[in-house]
């Protein structure tokens, strides 16, 4: 039997996957905020850290509802560890 071009194109090579494709139906969320940081407390501080966007110290309470809050100065973003399980 002749092996045609079309049947060739299917026989994949082992190890090609499909394009990603969506987890468990979750919607990957964007991440808006330049940096996110996962914390275990629900009141952190943040003072813009090591580089030039350092701040004024503030302290930021992470709301229940939402499970995440994010710096009014450097736009950092801090996720309790209990939503950021569920955001994985
Ligand atoms: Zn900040």
């Amino acid at each position: 039997m002749v092996v045609g071009p079309a049947q060739i194109a299917i026989m994949r090579p082992n190890g090609v996957l499909p394009p990603a494709r969506t987890i468990n139906g979750a919607q990957t969320m964007p991440i808006p905020a330049p940096e996110t940081e996962v914390v275990s407390q629900w009141k952190v501080a943040c003072d813009g850290g090591e580089a030039a966007l350092g701040h004024p110290r503030v302290w930021l309470t992470i709301p229940h509802e939402s499970g995440f809050v994010e710096c009014g100065y450097c736009d950092k973003k801090f996720v309790h560890e209990s939503f950021a399980e569920k955001a994985k």
